[in-house]
């Protein structure tokens, strides 16, 4: 969602004629964000050094939603602007101001857009702070999201994400369309070469979703289904919607695909069973990438008060589940090692197949590949472009 959001400021600011600096610019945008105490602590660091090297500096995203006061007592250049995303690039424009001439092809970054379908979330997790941040979940018009897919594919992206805090919340009740009518309509759009989604509730994950990503041949074998944890009883303490059983079942007609994942560790109730079972449930449901976030409390939280599994537990947790992930991503590539896939390059020596795992191999960033797998290394497939 952060991505989306700095494409639209991106976007907004070279259509008032502004031109974007490789090191040093005038202007700084600095989009932050308040998952965790260190995300903002990182976030009010990129600001304070901006400011060093910036005239003006300006500071959006979920930290600054959540509260000015983390970036109190800054410089004088620095300027907080806490808004909704869907009025942000707007108030960025405003307050930077258009030059003269306006530019008319504005091309971004061509590889993979972001394009948001989806914003803000009407659940209650205990620990979450991003409906306090992001509101209330709405959607935008299919037709508004088809219309950005096909400019996208246009100006020559190569992949479209659709994005949201709770995808499988959109809805659009004047054309009949939920998430998977929105992908079948997505997929009909000329010039579209692959189309991802940004990560899942589970409880989304329905027949009808999977037909629609499997009768859609530009779509991504991959989904980013976030678990948070393997324990029922944390589950329930977390506020989430579902057991693990009912996940796992949930999950289990994707056995083909590229399943990654988020994880808590160290949540106020997981004890070190309770932590096993979310060692357990990763094996079992063959999980390959995990996100592992140490607990952080929040605050405006139902959890913001407790916080008593100690740093050091939650150091050794995350790292026995990060070895864990590794793990299992290897395991996945060796699998891919003889087999060809179509790798999207996006960075140099590195891209990603359509299952969404990182391929090394050497090809012009931006190039949608054939590619044969031929090792494993510690950052991907090893892979040679294929005849
Ligand atoms: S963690 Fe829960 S409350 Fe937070 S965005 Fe996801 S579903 Fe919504």
């Amino acid at each position: 969602m952060s991505f989306a959001d700095e494409q639209a400021i991106r976007e907004r600011l070279l259509a008032d004629g502004h031109s974007e600096a490789s090191t040093v610019g005038d202007v700084a945008v600095i989009n932050t964000c308040c998952v965790t105490n260190e995300a903002v602590a990182k976030s009010r660091q990129a600001a304070a050094r901006a400011a060093r090297t910036h005239a003006r500096v300006i500071v959006t995203g979920c930290a600054a939603n959540l509260s000015t006061h983390a970036f109190a007592g800054l410089p004088d250049n620095v300027r907080v602007i806490a808004r909704r995303s869907e009025d942000l690039a707007d108030a960025v424009s405003a307050d930077v101001g258009a030059i003269g001439c306006i530019q008319a092809d504005h091309r971004l970054d061509r590889v993979r857009a972001f394009v948001r379908i989806q914003d803000g979330c009407s659940f209650s997790c205990s620990f979450c702070v991003i409906p306090l941040v992001r509101g209330a979940t709405r959607s935008r018009s299919a037709i508004a999201v088809l219309d950005e897919i096909s400019r996208r594919a246009a100006q020559g992206h190569k992949e479209v994400v659709l994005t949201g805090v709770n995808l499988g919340c959109f809805r659009d009740r004047e054309a009949g369309l939920t998430l998977a009518g929105l992908i079948r309509a997505a997929g009909a759009i000329d010039g579209l070469e692959r189309l991802r989604l940004s990560s899942i509730e589970v409880n989304h994950v329905t027949p009808d979703l999977i037909a629609a990503m499997r009768e859609t041949s530009v779509v991504s074998r991959h989904l980013h289904v976030p678990l948070q944890s393997g324990d029922d009883d944390v589950l329930r303490a977390m506020g989430r919607r579902y057991t693990i059983g009912q996940y796992r079942a949930r999950i289990e007609p994707l056995d083909d695909f590229n399943l990654t994942t988020d994880a808590i560790v160290g949540f106020p109730t997981e004890d070190e069973r309770a932590f096993g079972n979310t060692m357990a449930a990763v094996a079992a449901v063959g999980i390959s990438k995990v996100h592992v976030f140490p607990y952080s409390p929040r605050p405006g939280t139902r959890t913001a008060g407790d916080d008593p599994v100690s740093r050091q537990v939650k150091t050794d947790r995350s790292a026995r589940l990060r070895a864990a992930s590794d793990a299992a991503c290897r395991a996945r590539w060796s699998t891919r090692v003889g087999s060809r896939d179509v790798v999207l390059v996006d960075r140099p020596g590195l891209g990603y197949a359509d299952d969404y795992t990182p391929w090394l191999v050497d090809a012009p960033i931006g190039a949608l590949v054939p590619a044969e797998a031929i090792g494993v290394a510690d950052e991907g497939v090893l892979a040679v472009v294929a005849a």
